[in-house]
């Protein structure tokens, strides 16, 4: 991150998408407390700190009148929290980009802290408009970039405002330095063995990310609705699984690739069925190929966990992202919460491990195994994208092409 910003004024685009109860009260901080370390840095260094972030979905939920709903989705609701965590009494702009902003940036010291409003209530913003991104620029004399988890939208705060920055004066926050330098501990030559472990619901969300891992992981696992794909994709009986009959082929392709790159692609061969979607279906647990109609797969069976353990206990990095089951459902959580501990036991022998997209990252925290793995990631979207190797508009607008 840039050093010597004494009096500078610093434009710091945060994520403080956090979720708010119906008073408007913060339920889960997590997202602001990530911010903390840049927040600091600029003040330790006597930065006069301006904060933009969005909240929420102000455009799409606009209020029958057609005018944006400001009661919900003001940043002001944050400020009380805010200076309670900073320590510091925040000032909040009633704009973003207009004239209050103008006003008290121009006003503000060293060691204060400035938060604007939303950042979407300007509909510019998700257009990545120049005008727009041009007022925020005005603001300060230096740009910084702390919010990985909108780093793949090409949106004015996070994306256009940085064209309006000489190189020297624009650099990434020390949470997106962080989750960069995690993600290329993965990408660029992992320490092996490598193994990938993928579940959620789609293969068609995650097919770039397992075409991209063929090429270097020694293992991937697939677990999760996905997994049903490509057993009917071998001929497997699935039963009402979830399925997607435009992706067999690929679901082939795959298998195909797997083999010919020598990676160990396991796929579970047995699965705890339901014989409806609900916590309090009856299951029965059977090999994956062998579902019998009116019964579905919600989660990973005790032979594929058994299978699956060598690979993940004896593996020198480790990239999981997806649940392996229906894990909200305590029934069918069972596969995942066994991958948590078996991630948590490599990593604690040594392994690097990083989790992230939104789902795995819940399903750690509810194992109470967060503290023992090596990453996790803050950017669910943001790091699918970095993963499959795409340059994200975010970092791009910082280090160049
Ligand atoms: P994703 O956002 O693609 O990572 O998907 C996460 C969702 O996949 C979670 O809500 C899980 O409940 C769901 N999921 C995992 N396994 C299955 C399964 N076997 N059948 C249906 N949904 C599943």
């Amino acid at each position: 991150m840039l050093t010597n910003l004494k009096d500078k004024k610093v434009l710091v685009r945060v994520d403080f998408n956090v979720p708010l109860n119906a008073d408007h009260q913060i339920t889960d901080d997590t997202r602001m407390r990530k911010a903390l370390p840049t927040i600091k840095a600029l003040q330790d260094q006597g930065a006069a700190i301006i904060l933009m972030s969005h909240l929420g979905r102000p455009q799409k939920k606009r209020l029958e009148d057609g005018s944006i709903d400001v009661s919900k989705f003001t940043l002001r609701h944050l400020v009380e929290h805010l200076s309670s965590l900073t320590d510091t009494a925040v000032q909040f702009a009633k704009d973003c980009g207009g004239e209050e902003s103008i006003l008290m940036s121009r006003d503000l010291k060293g060691g204060q802290i400035l938060l604007l409003e939303n950042t979407r209530f300007d509909a510019g913003e998700s257009k990545g408009d120049t005008d727009f991104a041009g007022r925020l620029a005005s603001l300060a004399d230096v740009y910084i970039n702390d919010a990985f988890g909108t780093a793949h939208r090409a949106h004015s705060s996070t994306t256009t405002v940085a064209e309006f920055f000489e190189p020297q004066n624009k650099s990434f926050g020390l949470l997106m330095q962080d989750e960069i330098a995690n993600a290329k501990k993965i990408l660029n030559s992992p320490k092996r063995p490598c193994t990938a472990i993928f579940g959620g619901a789609k293969v068609s969300d995650k097919i770039k990310l397992i075409e991209r891992f063929i090429n270097f992981a020694d293992t991937i696992i697939i677990g999760g609705g996905m997994a049903y794909t490509f057993i009917k994709a071998q001929e497997g009986s699935i039963g009402d699984s979830l399925v997607e009959d435009s992706h067999l082929d690929l679901a082939k392709d795959l298998i195909n690739k797997a083999k010919e790159y020598d990676v160990n692609l396991l796929i579970p061969e047995d699965s705890i069925i339901a014989d409806k979607f609900a916590a309090d279906a009856k299951t029965q647990c059977v090999d994956s190929n062998t579902i019998p109609d009116g019964w579905m797969g919600l989660d990973v069976g005790p032979k594929a966990l058994k299978a699956f353990e060598p690979a993940i206990l004896n593996a020198q990095s480790i990239i999981w992202n997806g649940p392996l089951g229906v894990f909200e459902m305590e029934a069918f959580s069972k596969g995942t919460m066994s991958i948590a501990k078996m991630v948590a036991a490599a990593s604690q022998k040594g392994a690097f491990s990083l989790v992230g997209g939104g789902d795995s990252v819940s399903a750690i925290n509810a194992s109470g195994l967060a503290d023992q793995v090596s990453f996790i990631s803050t950017g669910g979207g943001a790091m699918l994208e970095f993963l499959e190797g795409k340059k994200l508009p975010g970092i791009k607008a910082i280090e160049g092409e």
